[in-house]
C-alpha cells in the first residue's frame, strides 16, 4: 500500500478471485463455474452486427437489451436494469439501500464478495449460521430489519429456498430491501421475478456468466419494482453511466433472441451435475444435492485440501475453501460430460494411490 492510499480503504480485505490460467488447452477448468460450452455463433455474430460504434459511447440506457430481457420475464423494461456483471449491482446495492439504520444480513456460509462489499462501502453486517444441513433457515431472516442478501442457490452449497419461503422474509421485513442473488437460478430454481410486481421491496439480481456463457462480456441485470430500479439507476448514473459496453450489449440481445438453446445446455449441464454426483457418492463422498452448476462434495477418505492440490497436479483446477466448517470440502464446477469423466477418472486414481 502506497502513502497515498486513502486511510478509508486502508483495512480493507479484497475478494480473491479464482485462478485464470494462461495455458487453457492443459487444463480442465472447473473452478469458477462458468459455461463449459462457448457462446452460439448465431448469438455473437448478431453482436458483432449490430453492436454501436466502438468509437461511440454504448447506449446508457441499454434500452433494446433491457426489453428483449423485459419480454423474457412479462414484465416492463423500466423494472429492469443492465449491469457490467451481476458483481455490480450487488456492490450498487450495498451503495443504494445500507446505511448505519440498515445494517445487511447474509449467511455466514455464501458468496464471498458480500463480506467485500459491505466493508468497502462501511456497512455493519450480521452473518447468519446456516443450518446442520448446510441449508438457509428462512425462519432466521424473518422481521430482522436488515437489508438482506440471499443467493439462491446459495454458493458453495447449491442449496435453494422456496419462493413460499422468500416470500415470508420478505413480508416481515417490509422497511428493508430483500436481494435475492440469483447467478444460479437456470440450473434448476425458481426465480423470484415474478414477485416483483408484488413485492416493492425485492431486488432480483442475475448474471449472464453461467448460464448464457458470457462471464468475460460481464453483464448481469436487476429486476425491482421502478422505484428500486431507479435508486440503482441513481448509483449507476454517478459512478458509470456507460457501465455495460457496446459489444457486450449486442451480444446479450443476440443471446436472448437464441435463449432456447442456451435454456437447453443448462438442462445438459444439470443432467451432467447429477451423473457427476452420482458417481462421486459411489466412491464414497457426500455431495451435496446442488440445483447449480457445480458441486459441493467431502470425503472422509481424503482430505479436501489435500484431493484439491493432487487434481491441481494433473491441471484439473477445482475451488476449496479455509472456512473450518467447510475446510474438507472441494467445489466442482460442472464442465462438459468428457470433462467430468476425465475429473472422476482422477478423483478415482487419486483415492487408489493414497
Ligand atoms: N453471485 C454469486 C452467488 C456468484 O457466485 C457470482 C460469481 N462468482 C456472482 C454473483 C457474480 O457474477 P458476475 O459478476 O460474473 O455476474
Amino acid at each position: 500500500m502506497s502513502r497515498f492510499f486513502s486511510s478509508r480503504y486502508e483495512s480493507l480485505e479484497p475478494y480473491t478471485p479464482g485462478e485464470q490460467p494462461k495455458n487453457l488447452s492443459e487444463v480442465i477448468k472447473l473452478n469458477t463455474n462458468e459455461s463449459p460450452y462457448p457462446p452460439l455463433k448465431e448469438a455473437m455474430e448478431y453482436g458483432f452486427n449490430t453492436a454501436r460504434p466502438l468509437n461511440l459511447y454504448s447506449d446508457p440506457e441499454c434500452v433494446e437489451l433491457r426489453t428483449e430481457m423485459a419480454k423474457k420475464y412479462g414484465i416492463k423494461p423500466s423494472q429492469v436494469v443492465a449491469v457490467n456483471g451481476s458483481d455490480e449491482i450487488l456492490n450498487f446495492s450495498f451503495m443504494a439501500f445500507c446505511d448505519d439504520r440498515n445494517t445487511a444480513a447474509f449467511p455466514d456460509i455464501t458468496y464471498g464478495f458480500y463480506k467485500v462489499f459491505a466493508d468497502f462501502n462501511h456497512v455493519r453486517y450480521e452473518e447468519i449460521p446456516l443450518d446442520k444441513d448446510f441449508k438457509v433457515d428462512f425462519r432466521d431472516y424473518l422481521g430482522i430489519n436488515k437489508t438482506i442478501f440471499i443467493a439462491n442457490p446459495n454458493a458453495p452449497t447449491g442449496l435453494t429456498i422456496s419462493l413460499s419461503e422468500i416470500e415470508e422474509i420478505l413480508k416481515s421485513n417490509p422497511d428493508n430491501v430483500v436481494i435475492i442473488d440469483e447467478a444460479y437460478v437456470d440450473f434448476g430454481g425458481e426465480s423470484a421475478v415474478k414477485l416483483i410486481d408484488t413485492y416493492k421491496n425485492l431486488l432480483v439480481t442475475q448474471t449472464f456468466s453461467k448460464s448464457r456463457s458470457m462471464a468475460g462480456g460481464r453483464l448481469g441485470f436487476g429486476f425491482a419494482c421502478e422505484e428500486l430500479i431507479s435508486d440503482i439507476n441513481r448509483i449507476r448514473f454517478s459512478t458509470n453511466p456507460y457501465n455495460v459496453n457496446a459489444m457486450t450489449m449486442a451480444v446479450g440481445v443476440g443471446t436472448l433472441k437464441n435463449d432456447d438453446y442456451y435454456m437447453e445446455k443448462c438442462r445438459e449441464i444439470a443432467a451432467t451435475r447429477d451423473y457427476t454426483r452420482e458417481e462421486l457418492i459411489k466412491m464414497g463422498f457426500s455431495v451435496i444435492p446442488s440445483k447449480a452448476n457445480f458441486i459441493f462434495a467431502e470425503t472422509d477418505r481424503i482430505d479436501g485440501e489435500v484431493l484439491y492440490n493432487r487434481l491441481r497436479e494433473r491441471n484439473i483446477l477445482t475451488r476449496h475453501f479455509k472456512n473450518e466448517r467447510i475446510r474438507n470440502f472441494v467445489r466442482i464446477s460442472i464442465g462438459t460430460k468428457e470433462q467430468m469423466a476425465r475429473f472422476l477418472l482422477a478423483v478415482k486414481e487419486i483415492l487408489e494411490e493414497k
